[in-house]
């Protein structure tokens, strides 16, 4: 049976390349870039190219490129490490549709003395600007806000947001672990102080995370104990992921314009012809201000669990937008924020692509999803109610 791996904001394949440029740091090259010696010195010379191929993908200066263990790591360090460096400053705003690392850690933080603002969404899953302005004061230390949503892959308005922020003297963190390698970043234009990557959202293995940290901004680490990272984070270098991190930001940056354009193709064919083939469709997020690799597609009146089971059967991988809390199937807390209406929530599939899609790929999915879609209703009690006439 073949695989058609939509599923691309979940992990990506390791990209030949970067696990070819990795090899020889396991058993052959596998000094300690702290050591003295020539055998483990040599090896800092490598991570240093590997922070400038990273610190070239963001426009970034290599000094300010902190490699983590992943997103999570960085995502923790950028807000926690800020709290911990402004301790008179007990307020932090950030979304309702973050991912659970940061979403998860604010929520954790509010129950510790911390206020909390989490900014609301509309229906297409965008932010009011004037709620950010209202909620900042002289207490907020950070703002946490996401690039791009890794469930409907809409972009949130990273300049006008950072400098609303900056203006009103907080620091400003955002999660680009979906936007890397995906959406132009360029920090040297965008008052940003911390953003956060994750290697295995663009080919990269998993355990792999990169900080950006603006030049001056104060931060506490996370990690205590050796000086690695400029002593930003403690810890002996992850040499061979890191390398393969740098491969992968040098291929995201060389293939960029030309991805782009072919993911969006294709990203756009399927969700026309799931949106126009299969009754009580509809798309979550905004129509264009969005991840070009991601569709985040409503099907009324269906399980979302149940059609990753039929598609699943077919080697088609993509997820849903719901997650077992407590035993019951809850829509997530992305849908539940944009409103999307319970037996809409409850039916959406997110499918995402990357450079290893195919047309082929997506004509499969066109072929097979429609039938699955149509078997389900006919099972569904509610969905047999909504296709009889009144
Ligand atoms: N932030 C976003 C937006 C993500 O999509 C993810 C992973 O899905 C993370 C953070 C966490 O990254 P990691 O898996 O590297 O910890």
């Amino acid at each position: 049976m073949r695989t058609v791996y939509l599923d691309n904001n979940a992990t990506t394949a390791v990209a030949d390349e970067v696990a070819e440029q990795m090899r020889p740091f396991f058993c052959r090259e596998y000094g300690n870039p702290s050591s003295i010696h020539t055998f483990g010195g040599k090896i800092a010379k490598l991570l240093d190219k590997s922070r400038e191929q990273v610190a070239q993908l963001i426009g970034a200066d290599p000094s300010e490129i902190v490699f983590t263990s992943c997103g999570t790591e960085s995502d923790s360090t950028a807000i926690r490490g800020t709290l911990e460096s402004y301790p008179n400053k007990r307020h932090i705003i950030t979304t309702r549709v973050e991912h659970p690392a940061v979403r998860g850690l604010c929520q954790h933080l509010s129950q510790q003395s911390y206020r909390l603002t989490e900014l609301s969404v509309d229906r297409e899953g965008l932010l009011n600007l004037d709620e950010l302005k209202d909620a900042l004061d002289s207490e907020t230390a950070i703002v946490s806000i996401m690039w791009a949503n890794n469930e409907t892959g809409v972009l949130f308005p990273m300049d006008k947001i950072a400098r609303i922020v900056k203006s009103a003297g907080a620091v400003f963190h955002t999660d680009a672990v979906q936007a890397a390698g995906k959406e132009t970043i360029d920090v040297s234009k965008l008052p940003v102080d911390l953003l956060s990557i994750s290697g295995h959202k663009l080919h990269a293995p998993k355990g792999i995370g990169v900080l950006y940290v603006r030049r001056g901004t104060r931060l506490t680490p996370l990690l205590v104990g050796g000086h690695q990272e400029r002593g930003r984070r403690a810890g002996t270098e992850n040499v061979p992921y890191i390398i393969g991190l740098g491969k992968a930001c040098e291929l995201a940056r060389q293939e960029f314009d030309q991805e782009r354009l072919r993911i969006r193709k294709l990203r756009d064919r399927l969700e026309e012809a799931l949106l126009s083939t299969c009754p009580g469709a509809r798309l979550n997020g905004h129509k264009t201000n969005r991840l070009v690799n991601t569709t985040s597609i409503s099907f009324e009146y269906v399980e979302g669990e149940a059609i990753l089971l039929l598609l699943d059967r077919l080697g088609i991988c993509a997820s849903s937008g719901s997650a077992c809390t407590s035993g019951s199937l809850e829509p997530s807390h992305v849908l539940r924020a944009m409103g999307v209406p319970f037996t809409s929530a409850h039916g959406s599939i997110r499918f995402s692509l990357s450079r290893y899609n195919s047309d082929q790929d997506i004509d499969y999915v066109i072929e097979h999803t429609p039938e699955i879609i149509d078997k389900l209703r006919e099972i569904s009690p509610f969905g047999r109610e909504k296709q009889r006439p009144s």
